[in-house]
């Protein structure tokens, strides 16, 4: 069982499998992936051979680990194949069961005549990643799960490396949606060639349960994350347009200074479009772009921002922070903050970052700070604290929940407006505080020069002279804790409230 992970840490591997590439693109497409559990389920002998399949069958992944080239060298392969196997090999029963069950629901959701049977069937398949998933399911089983979502993962991973084979640059990757930047000028070719790639891949034997559907086109997008990112949605008709704006970086501005953040990019961002669609194609045209962009900044967003800025300043607006900030907002000048915010998301269009640093420098000047004080460097004033997988007991809607940033509308289920049940949350985070207390208290103790373990009670240091300390240090490990009692303070958790208090006064 030491395999098993609770679903607080699968949701931190996840964050891990995310692939996040920020840049101003051109024209790009979004695909949404739908089954990828239950493809890797029915799959799984491709993956890890059964006992009874064709060991030919077996995915080499060693090539498929050096095709995407990922920032994770720290993990050999071959170490992960192994836990993988064991993952599975751990609940070999349970994990034959299930994929039985699902071999079946799929033959009588498609082969059934009889039309109850097909809608039960598809019903059930549908629910199936939450009955594997979500803790308080009867199917739900740790170790079982770590071994799904370890299958998940690799044919994840297979599945980016064939669309990568395929020339195509990945912007954003994650188990439910990938965005691609291609390098096409037309948003009508962009379309063909997505439904291409598409059709390719379902043709493929391991991606044959999957159902991946083009979402979205995209024509300029200046991508930060996938909860900041700003860009042109094409429609399905010719000139039908649309400025999709989501921006989480800005939400402890004020309305006014929310909406001028949102404006001087989103102009920056339909500039590039209009400029690009009023041009014919050819080589020259980026570079020509480039310039155009480079001139919309020194001629109109300069003013715009100092103007802005110093509004901001003259009327002494002050953030509204919540829980999922650490700083206070009586730290924070509002209109630095402001400039900090635009020139950093401006910055990721790396053309004109010369440009942005420069009308940087001129709007600090304006607000009186020193071009490379410590207060000039934008810093991140979010943090979030996800729960993964609540379910509404009502209707069976999963989700991941914020703490950090859920209002009090969060509370409701999002599909049949129900309250979610909140002494199931408390008792979750309980779970995971003591969880984390335990894991602090029986942690190994490290070498500090060569980073081994101590494998013995009594030597006072290391082979190596080095000497032994705890990795978690207690200010990480309160980190976290003295989140959850902001957390608990605000949506009035009574018991987690009591515990942590006890816990970090101990
Ligand atoms: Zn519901
Ligand atoms: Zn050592």
């Amino acid at each position: 069982m030491l395999n098993a992970m609770n679903a607080e840490e699968i949701y931190l591997q996840n964050n891990k499998n995310r692939v996040n590439n920020p840049n101003m693109y051109g024209i790009c497409i979004e695909l949404n992936l739908m089954h990828l559990q239950v493809n890797a389920i029915i799959q799984s002998h491709l993956i890890v051979p059964d006992s009874d399949s064709d060991s030919k069958n077996k995915v080499t992944f060693k090539t498929i680990n050096n095709q995407h080239d990922d920032d994770d060298n720290s993990n050999p392969k071959q170490e992960n194949d192994l836990i993988a196997t064991t993952n599975v090999q751990t609940c070999a029963p349970a994990f034959k069961c299930i994929k039985q069950l699902i071999n079946q629901l799929f033959a009588d959701a498609y082969t059934s005549n009889n039309d109850h049977v097909c809608k039960v069937a598809d019903h059930l398949l549908s629910d199936m990643p939450r009955f594997i998933s979500t803790p308080l399911s009867k199917l739900y089983d740790p170790c079982l799960y770590a071994a799904i979502h370890e299958l998940q993962t690799r044919i994840y991973f297979q599945l980016l490396a064939c669309i990568k084979k395929m020339n195509h640059k990945i912007i954003y990757g994650d188990f439910n949606k990938v965005i691609l930047s291609t390098d096409h000028t037309c948003p009508e070719h962009a379309r063909a060639q997505a439904h291409h790639l598409i059709n390719h891949l379902s043709k493929n034997k391991m991606f044959q349960w999957m159902n991946i559907e083009l979402d979205k086109v995209w024509d300029r997008l200046l991508w930060v994350d996938d909860r900041n990112h700003c860009g042109i949605i094409c429609g399905q008709s010719a000139g039908e347009i649309t400025l999709h704006r989501e921006w989480d970086l800005m939400r402890f501005m004020p309305h006014e200074i929310q909406s001028s953040f949102a404006t001087i990019v989103g102009d920056y961002v339909a500039m590039l479009y209009t400029k690009k669609s009023a041009s014919s194609s050819s080589d020259h045209d980026s570079d020509r772009i480039t310039l155009l962009a480079k001139k919309f900044i020194r001629e109109n967003l300069t003013q715009r921002l100092l103007q802005s800025a110093s509004i901001i300043q003259k009327n002494k607006q002050v953030f509204k922070m919540d829980t999922g900030s650490m700083v206070s907002a009586d730290h924070l000048d509002a209109a630095l903050e402001f400039v900090k915010i635009v020139c950093h998301v401006l910055c990721f269009d790396f053309q004109i970052r010369d440009d942005v640093q420069i009308m940087k420098s001129n709007a600090l000047k304006l607000i009186n700070v020193k071009d490379f004080s410590r207060g000039a460097q934008f810093r991140d004033l979010r943090t979030s604290f996800v729960l993964p997988a609540v379910t509404c007991n009502f209707c069976g809607t999963c989700r991941d929940l914020d703490l950090c940033r859920v209002v009090d509308s969060d509370w409701k289920c999002e599909n049949c407006n129900q309250s979610i049940d909140v002494h199931q949350i408390e008792g979750r985070l309980l779970d995971y505080v003591h969880k984390k207390m335990i894991g602090y208290q029986v942690q190994d103790l490290h070498c500090v020069k060569c980073g081994s373990v101590c494998a013995d009670n009594m030597s006072s240091r290391c082979e190596c002279s080095g000497e032994w300390a705890c990795k978690q240090t207690p200010a990480q490990s309160q980190q976290n804790l003295i989140l959850l009692k902001k957390i608990s303070a605000r949506h009035g958790l009574a018991r987690l409230s009591e515990t942590l208090q006890w816990m970090l006064n101990v």
